[in-house]
């Protein structure tokens, strides 16, 4: 069949909304980076939206995202948005461009040595825990501003922005906007936030990246 593939369709879906609501906040839709969030989904469903010309792709397992990435090198950036286990910090400094989940200090410190020994420095987001759930990784809010100044005091980290993934059951707009309030006290430009339900919503209160899974390439396994 010739006709173009429902992920092909979604992704342009994608691409179009969040073009929309850029220009409905006054914003540049270049200001806001689509991270599509290939995790757990079948190479079929992740080729057609490469071919499309993506080249933001989010994963949350290193393993996984190494044997689906491995080897290609077509202009990808490949951003690990999962937690990061320190004894993964190797392949994770290796592999990465992006690495969105930096929100302890012994991954501070494992981090800093690995870029210091490998010479390669992927960019760095801290993940705020803004609803303080106890089961989601991130700093909470209280402790943000710390865990902010120990990265650049203590470990010569410069994070480029922070990471949030709000409570499912809540209104999201006031955790986008601590994240924000956040990040403008520190300085730090790039806020990433907003997935497949709120990711305009997001990009009202400022995202600068969503990530973007199931709207794109349909539901995971
Ligand atoms: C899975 C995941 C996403 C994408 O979620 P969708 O609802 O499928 O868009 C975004 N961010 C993180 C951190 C994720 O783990």
């Amino acid at each position: 069949m010739s006709a173009p593939s429902s992920e092909s369709a979604a992704y342009a879906d994608v691409v179009a909304r969040i073009a929309r609501a850029a220009q409905a906040a006054g914003r540049d839709p270049a200001d806001v980076t689509l991270v599509a969030v290939s995790k757990q989904q079948p190479w079929e469903a992740v080729a057609p939206v490469l071919a499309a010309g993506q080249r933001v792709f989010g994963e949350n397992r290193v393993q996984e995202a190494m044997t689906r990435w491995e080897g290609r090198s077509d202009g990808l950036e490949l951003r690990l948005i999962g937690p990061l286990q320190t004894n993964k910090a190797r392949e994770a400094v290796a592999f990465f461009d992006v690495v969105e989940t930096l929100d302890r200090e012994k991954l501070a410190r494992v981090l800093a040595e690995e870029v210091q020994r490998q010479g390669r420095r992927p960019r760095l987001y801290v993940q705020v825990n803004t609803g303080e759930e106890p089961q989601k990784a991130g700093v909470v809010p209280a402790e943000a501003d710390a865990f902010v100044a120990a990265c650049r005091a203590s470990y010569g980290l410069e994070p480029e922005g922070l990471m949030c993934i709000p409570p499912a059951d809540e209104p999201p707009g006031p955790h986008f906007a601590l994240l924000r309030e956040i990040a403008r006290r520190h300085g730090l430009a790039k806020l990433s936030m907003g997935m497949s339900a709120d990711f305009e919503t997001a990009i009202r209160f400022g995202a600068t990246s969503v990530r973007v899974g199931s709207a794109v390439f349909g539901a995971r396994d």
